[in-house]
């Protein structure tokens, strides 16, 4: 690539583009507004990469990120430990906490099972899911896991893994989203949400 803005913003424009969702372009562009406000944007972000790149660990137990280990909350004794809800990345659990619909405890895979990716069982935590569901006070694995056809061959397999346990094995429904129109789903979506109705 011909450098034009020298080698330091040129390895910061490189390592920015590597992130989600930025390409080289936009990479180009959070640089510049970074450079342009140094201490209000550049100084703090480089602290707080720092930082969380000293303190933030992996969780022992769920496999989450936190600064403790074991995470805030597995550690938490409000939380009930009879249920554990499996999910793909720590992404998945955050968006599970926002919508402050659990109480309990997680399980993170790290990653779904796929026959085109190459990506087998051992691959991911299914060994420590399996440890951890054979715990006496655990009742009930809730499998959260993407819509998706790695996501429903990783969900058919842990709940075969999981029948040997005592849990009861459950999944996330599917159908029609909180606000959604009729109209605007699409033909499979709608197909779901019938196969799952309930009563009224
Ligand atoms: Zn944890």
């Amino acid at each position: 690539m011909a450098s034009s803005a020298g080698p330091e913003i040129e390895r910061l424009i490189a390592l920015l583009s590597k992130l989600p969702g930025l390409g080289p372009r936009s990479a180009r562009r959070a640089s510049l507004a970074l450079l342009k406000r140094r201490d209000q944007l550049l100084v703090p972000l480089a602290e707080a990469m720092t930082t969380a790149a000293a303190r933030v660990k992996t969780c022992s137990v769920c496999g989450s990120l936190d600064t403790q280990d074991p995470c805030a909350i597995c550690s938490d004794p409000t939380r009930d430990g009879s249920l554990i809800c499996v999910v793909e990345e720590v992404g998945a659990l955050w968006a599970m906490e926002r919508a402050s619909a659990f109480r309990g405890r997680y399980h993170v895979l790290g990653g779904l099972l796929s026959a085109l990716d190459g990506v087998g069982p051992d691959a991911l935590k299914i060994g420590p899911l399996l440890e951890r569901a054979a715990a006496t006070e655990v009742r009930e694995a809730i499998l959260a896991l993407p819509a998706t056809v790695d996501g429903q061959t990783t969900a058919h397999y842990l709940a075969e893994r999981l029948a040997a346990s005592n849990v009861a094995v459950t999944m996330l429904a599917r159908g029609v989203p909180v606000g959604g129109e009729l109209d605007w789903l699409d033909d499979g979506t709608i197909a779901q949400a019938m196969r799952a109705r309930r009563p009224a």
